[in-house]
């Protein structure tokens, strides 16, 4: 069965399935949501942009979803969205890393301070509890990601920030990977679905 974008919003951050949400937000955000949609896979059946590793990534960072537990600092961001394939159907089961720089713009190289991993449940939703990132040397503001399903190739790339005054001098801005970006309250709550093989 194929899930239309509309389902895809509508679905989104209003599923109880999403335990690891706080009971606050689950009933704050049932009448805030949707968030505007994302360009999806209804618009052209892409799979999602490559973007560069980057020299910070290291293998075998933790399960989990919320990175800011031991965070004093920084905005918190809430991040999420489906993984699809290029017939829009939710992919379950695929493994969604993060791995980003802190408020200042640095990253932890020793330790794994900023980076995870989830697997995405039966609709295809992720989410991390993160920060805004700070802007690292050199680049406008970004997260980085890799996505896989079971047998996939690795989708390596980086989410952008919409309205960031770096974007248009880092070369490795595209506006396909921006991240959809929505105050509420103190928090950004940002969206994104990944378009994989
Ligand atoms: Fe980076």
């Amino acid at each position: 069965m194929s899930v239309s974008r509309r389902d895809l919003v509508a679905g989104f951050f209003a599923t109880p399935a999403l335990t690891f949400l706080s009971g606050r937000y689950l009933s704050a955000q049932t009448s805030e949501f949707p968030l505007p949609l994302t360009p999806a896979c209804d618009d052209d059946h892409e799979i999602k942009p490559q973007s560069a590793e980057g020299p910070f990534y290291k293998p075998q960072s933790p399960l989990r979803s919320n990175l800011t537990a031991d965070l004093p600092g920084g905005v918190r961001l809430r991040i999420g969205g489906h993984v699809v394939d290029r017939s829009c159907h939710p992919v379950s089961g695929a493994i969604v890393e993060l791995w980003q720089a802190d408020a200042n713009g640095q990253y932890d190289i020793v330790g794994n301070r900023l980076r995870g991993y989830q697997i995405s449940d039966e609709g295809g939703r992720w989410s991390f509890n993160t920060i805004i990132p700070g802007l690292h040397t050199g680049r406008t503001r970004h997260i980085h990601f890799k996505v896989q399903r079971s047998g996939g190739r690795v989708l390596t790339t980086q989410l952008f920030f919409p309205g960031e005054p770096a974007n248009d001098r880092d070369f490795q801005f595209i506006p396909p990977l921006l991240i959809e970006i929505e105050k509420v309250g103190s928090e950004r709550l940002g969206r994104f679905d990944f378009v994989i093989a």
